[in-house]
């Protein structure tokens, strides 16, 4: 499942590779897939022709501008991948949208989840959707400091994981991270959020940014059934890395105690030291 960091390592390929190309032809196989746009015609009709100017990162969305200053929005959802191939590639099963540049392949949309989506909007109308800006703080720009994180936090009455997760405060935190960045900081996931003091403020803001830019350095991580892949179809690395992310039972790498898991709801689970996390 496409966290912060993997989409950030798709948006970092996509600039070297798709940056400069010219879109010939769009297929999109199913209608719900550009469900903003009145039909597919409509929705390819807006890209036929256009180059790709430049690839931002908004939260989790793709926004891949024109030079008609429109801009092409990708929302892989829950489980959705993006693909490089070449024109001739056998066209893979699940694939929902096929997008071919004039040179050099192109680019496909594999395995849409209800909530992924793409749609074409007008670079004016980007500011005015909400969806894109939900996240108070995008912990990977200069914007993520301590004070902004600490002031989040103090003024939410919810728990510590919960918050990570929900979106509104930080963006684009799934389980995987939220549990290695509690982990990092040495906080449970079930504190109060306004409980924490400066300096475990201070310790969640470095092991934020701790875990986010490592995972960002080793392009993802890759485990579990639906695992996720990158551009090219190739794993990340940071599973390697995981210090509480499914590793109930072993030892915690920082004072020895076995991990636990604990259930949330049917499908949500953490993962923690019941010693050293506090
Ligand atoms: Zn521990």
């Amino acid at each position: 499942m496409p966290e912060l960091p993997e989409v950030e390592t798709l948006r970092n390929d996509l600039e070297h590779e798709i940056v400069g190309r010219k879109i010939t032809d769009v297929e999109v196989k199913a209608a719900r897939t550009v469900r903003r746009h009145r039909n597919r015609k409509e929705f390819g009709k807006r890209l036929a022709g256009q180059r790709i100017a430049g690839v931002e990162r908004h939260g989790a969305y793709l926004v891949h501008e024109l030079e008609s200053g429109d801009a092409l929005v990708v929302a892989l959802g829950a489980s959705g991948r993006l693909r490089r191939e070449r024109s001739s590639a056998p066209m893979e099963q699940g694939t929902d949208v096929v997008i071919t540049f004039s040179t050099g392949g192109g680019l496909r949309v594999l395995g849409l989840p209800p909530d992924g989506e793409l749609f074409v909007a007008a670079g004016p109308e980007l500011d005015d959707l909400q969806e894109l800006h939900r996240a108070a703080i995008d912990p990977l720009t200069d914007a993520f400091t301590w004070q902004s994180l600490g002031a989040g936090l103090l003024s939410e009455r919810a728990k510590l994981r919960p918050l990570l997760l929900g979106g509104d405060l930080i963006g684009g935190i799934g389980p995987i991270y939220a549990d290695e960045i509690l982990w990092t900081s040495g906080l449970r996931w079930d504190r109060e959020a306004s409980s924490l003091s400066p300096q475990e403020i201070r310790r969640l803001y470095r092991a934020i940014q701790e875990v986010l830019h490592e995972a960002v350095r080793l392009r993802g991580t890759s485990v579990g059934d639906d695992v996720w892949l990158d551009l090219h179809g190739n794993k990340g690395e940071y599973q390697n890395q995981l210090n509480a992310y499914q590793r109930e039972g072993l030892p915690c790498r920082r004072c020895r105690t076995p991990l636990v898991v604990q259930q949330l709801d049917e499908m949500d689970r953490t993962y923690f030291c019941p010693r050293c996390q506090s």
